[in-house]
């Protein structure tokens, strides 16, 4: 749920203006969903900085957490007043000694501790690390492209935590590029040039830009991007960018900037294969003390094969509805809450692809498992292709049988009975069975 409310800031940083953000939203914390009312509980520096939300933001933060959780929320607002004065009270905070350095907007989770690594992630990972731990001196710039939802951003935050825990000194600037654009806008409106170029130019140790593809086709930010990067790049700031696709594929990018793109280190990030989306989710259950069983992972993780973000966004729309319903996270609930998601891939998995893999696992011809054959060496294959058509796609056991030369129906039920029976009394073929299963699915 505080994921939830992660993730719902980060919808409102794109749609609500800077200042709002900065003044209204930032200083709110989630703690949970109240289990007796079923309430978001947010939590606000004081009462009237919550009836203001009330009035002026509430419909926009309701929107923004129901596109993350199809559950029934509603939102209450407690001001953490009381709370802060005993705080004040028993423990004087220290002086602030550093309040000079601006604390750059990282994300408190995205750390490379709570990465999961795959051989997908693996060589981005690692480029992002050392660019973290010598920034400036080994891969500069380093460029790590991917899909949607990949870790791009993740990986970026990481690099500024890691600079920061080395040298708590040192100024760590992270921005979307677009925020840059609209920085620089901002800056050219109000004649105010000299303080955009203090900023991003002198004041910066270590610059990270997300998302870098918007500059493309905007004459003036590559000029002043140029120049940035060229007077960082020759002082020897380390400068991270992130992109969803690579330097040669942005379309619209001056030249000079695409080489510029080009000079240091090219990282790029897969999908994750089956194996590590499993760890994924199983890592995020445990962060978020969620109850997560290898099964339910492994049937997230079946269907949902090309974005972490949705896999995660599966697993916390789960455990809030199994929160709010009262209900322990399993496979049947699973199915219930994720139906669209979990329905929809089904159908991705054809019985054809299923039956030609069963058939290269055991050896055995294709007319012969959908023959008449009674012979063990082509019952048993079939009965497995019988069994995986059944757990992974949704065709019925009548359309099933069909696919085996016209069988009956109760023939379908009984060899499903029979694996799962020899499932649990024969270990090899469990095995052959769940490897089958992991590779049609991935
Ligand atoms: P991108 O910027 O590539 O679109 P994000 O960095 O925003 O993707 O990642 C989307 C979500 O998935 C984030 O919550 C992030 O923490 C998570 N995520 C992505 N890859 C991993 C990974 N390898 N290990 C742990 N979490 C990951
Ligand atoms: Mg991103």
């Amino acid at each position: 749920m505080l994921d939830i409310w992660d993730k719902t800031v980060e919808t409102l940083r794109d749609s609500v203006k800077p200042y709002d953000f900065a003044h209204w939203i930032r200083p709110i914390r989630c703690s949970g969903v109240d289990p007796s009312t079923g309430y978001m509980v947010l939590n606000v520096p004081d009462a009237s900085h919550g009836k203001w939300l009330e009035e002026h933001f509430m419909q926009r933060i309701l929107d923004a957490v129901s596109e993350l959780t199809d559950a029934p929320l509603r939102i209450r607002f407690e001001s953490e007043e009381r709370l802060s004065k005993e705080c004040v009270q028993s423990a004087p905070l220290p002086l602030q000694t550093q309040s000079s350095v601006a604390r750059p907007d990282l994300v408190e989770r995205y750390r490379f501790e709570s990465f999961v690594a795959g051989p997908n992630s693996r060589f981005a990972l690692t480029a992002a690390q050392s660019a973290a731990e010598q920034p400036g001196n080994r891969y500069n710039p380093l460029f790590i492209y991917g899909g949607v939802g990949l870790g791009k951003t993740h990986l970026l935050h990481a690099v500024g935590h890691q600079a920061l825990a080395q040298n708590p000194q040192a100024r760590v600037l992270y921005v979307s590029s677009e925020t840059y654009v609209n920085d620089l806008i901002g800056a050219i409106r109000s004649g105010q040039m000299d303080k955009f170029r203090t900023r991003y130019r002198d004041e910066c140790d270590v610059l990270l830009i997300d998302d870098i593809q918007f500059i493309a086709g905007k004459d003036r930010t590559q000029e002043e991007f140029f120049h940035m990067f060229n007077t960082l790049h020759s002082s020897h700031k380390q400068i991270v960018m992130t992109c969803d696709q690579m330097p040669s594929s942005i379309p619209d990018l001056e030249e000079r900037i695409r080489s510029r793109l080009q000079w240091g280190l090219i990282a790029d990030i897969k999908p994750p294969s089956f194996e590590t989306r499993v760890a994924i989710l199983e890592r995020k259950a445990a962060e978020d003390g969620i109850n997560l069983s290898k099964d339910v992972a492994m049937l997230l993780a079946r269907h949902i094969t090309r974005n972490v973000r949705e896999l995660e966004g599966a697993l916390m729309r789960l455990d809030a509805q199994a929160k709010i319903f009262g209900q322990a996270i399993d496979l049947e609930t699973t199915r219930t809450f994720l139906g669209d998601v979990v329905d929809s891939d089904l159908r991705r998995i054809s019985p054809q692809v299923i039956i030609k893999a069963v058939c290269e696992t055991f050896d055995v011809n294709e007319s012969m498992l959908k023959g008449p054959r009674r012979h063990r060496h082509v019952t048993q294959p079939r009965q497995v292709a019988m069994y995986l058509i059944r757990e992974l796609t949704d065709e019925s056991l009548p359309r099933i049988g069909s696919l085996f030369g016209g069988r009956d129906h109760t023939t379908v039920l009984n060899a499903l009975k029979r694996i799962e029976h020899l499932k649990s009394a024969n270990p090899i073929l469990r095995d052959r069975i769940a490897r089958l299963a992991k590779e049609l699915s991935s």
